[in-house]
């Protein structure tokens, strides 16, 4: 793969001078819904595919782009005097926006570069590839300028912040912390209101993770997606009145079910009881993984899903069409939606010998009903953004 770039950006962009090559992974949640913004935890994973990235520093203060994704888009220019965002400039605000982040931050970036990119994870599926690209950034940047004392967390911090405030898109830690701290074989056990974490090995000895993307278009997404999170603020403020919280992943379900009448309206009682429900469903989850028991961590992936359907209302035919045949599919240890939902892509775990049928038998499931077909991607956990030697 890497030589293969490498002959690809030479013919782009030269083969002279010190050219260095970068990968980092997309992401998958493994469960934990909808509970970044609650207070609560979230367990993802890094994948082996992800986004690789050829970089060479220049001497002037240009950049030149180029992704193999989109090819149609040609070289794309820019320059370190002229750093905002700019529409015309297309994905290559990405990276532009954690060259400014680092500036931002106290890291002068005073010479530009020439970049090619490819990344083998879908793009605006819910594996972010934007996060990918964002850290591969970082830590290009990193090695290029020598900042040694800026750490991995620095770098999904610096992706975020480029993406909350040069990309104007309002996304949590989850995306990036997951792909820059990434292992291999080993989730990430993260309570998103402080960033302590640890790491829960996965033992797959004879099951794999499939993801199946929906395709579907990208739709009402991000305004519900804010709905949800006002009417979660204001459940947590109708709690207050009465309970001494900060955030709804504070309280256990027994907590919830005793104040729940608190909270005035049904609908809110729902999101709530989600946002609680889930946390501690993640919590249970990371304790069965460590205990090796696969068999409940499954049971818990259902039931998450469940709830996001019926209670968050955040799923959508597709992705319940995906969910709801997989769950009748020999071999399946448990399905669900991953990301924030109404379209993207869920997860799966499925023992190894029932893959291949697996795929076979959602994938004509999904077609029929939907009309288009979906993705599979069968997927390994893989290690965090790192300089490839
Ligand atoms: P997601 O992060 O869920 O994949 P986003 O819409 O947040 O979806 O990010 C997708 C965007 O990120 C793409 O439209 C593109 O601008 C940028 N991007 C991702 N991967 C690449 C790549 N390999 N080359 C160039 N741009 C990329
Ligand atoms: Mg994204």
């Amino acid at each position: 793969m890497k030589e293969q770039l490498l002959k690809e950006f030479k013919e782009k962009f030269g083969s002279e001078g010190d050219i260095r090559s970068y990968f980092a992974p997309g992401r998958v949640n493994l469960i934990g819904e909808h509970t970044d913004y609650n207070g609560g935890h979230v367990f993802p994973c890094a994948l082996t595919i992800g986004t690789y990235a050829i970089v060479r520093k220049r001497e002037d203060r240009n950049f030149r782009f180029y992704s193999t994704n989109f090819e149609s888009l040609g070289v794309i220019e820019a320059s370190l005097d002229n750093l905002k965002y700019d529409k015309a400039l297309d994905w290559t605000n990405y990276p532009l926006g954690v060259v400014w982040a680092f500036i931002e931050k106290g890291y002068p970036v005073d010479y530009g570069f020439d970049m090619l990119l490819f990344g083998n994870i879908p793009n605006g599926s819910g594996l972010s590839s934007s996060a990918s690209v964002e850290v591969v950034t970082g830590v290009a940047l990193r090695d290029l300028f020598g900042y040694d004392d800026i750490s991995m967390i620095d770098i999904a911090l610096f992706g975020q912040y480029s993406e909350n405030n040069f990309n104007g898109v309002n996304c949590g830690i989850m995306d990036q912390f997951a792909i820059a701290m990434g292992k291999k074989d080993q989730a990430i056990f993260l309570d998103t209101s402080d960033l302590s974490y640890t790491y829960a090995p996965i033992k797959l000895a004879n099951e794999k993770i499939v993801i199946a993307c929906s395709n579907k278009k990208r739709g009402l997404g991000d305004s519900k997606y804010n709905e949800r999170r006002a009417e979660c603020e204001e459940a947590l403020a109708e709690l207050q009145t009465k309970l001494d919280i900060k955030a709804l992943g504070e309280l256990s379900e027994e907590e919830f079910e005793s104040n729940k009448d608190l909270i005035k309206s049904e609908v809110r009682q729902r999101r709530a009881k989600h946002a609680v429900y889930e946390n501690q469903r993640t919590l249970k989850a990371v304790d069965a993984l460590k205990a090796g028991n696969l068999e409940e961590f499954g049971k818990l992936m259902n039931a998450s899903h469940v709830s996001l359907r019926d209670d968050y209302e955040v799923t959508g035919i597709e992705l319940d069409t995906l969910v709801e045949n997989a769950w009748e599919q020999e071999g399946v240890i448990g399905s669900r939606m991953t990301g924030a939902g109404f379209g993207g892509c869920t997860v799966s775990i499925v023992k190894t010998d029932c893959v291949d049928k697996f795929i076979e038998n959602v994938g004509k499931a999904y077609l029929e009903k939907i009309g288009y077909a979906a993705d599979f991607y069968v997927v390994e956990i893989g290690d965090g953004g790192r300089v490839l030697e």
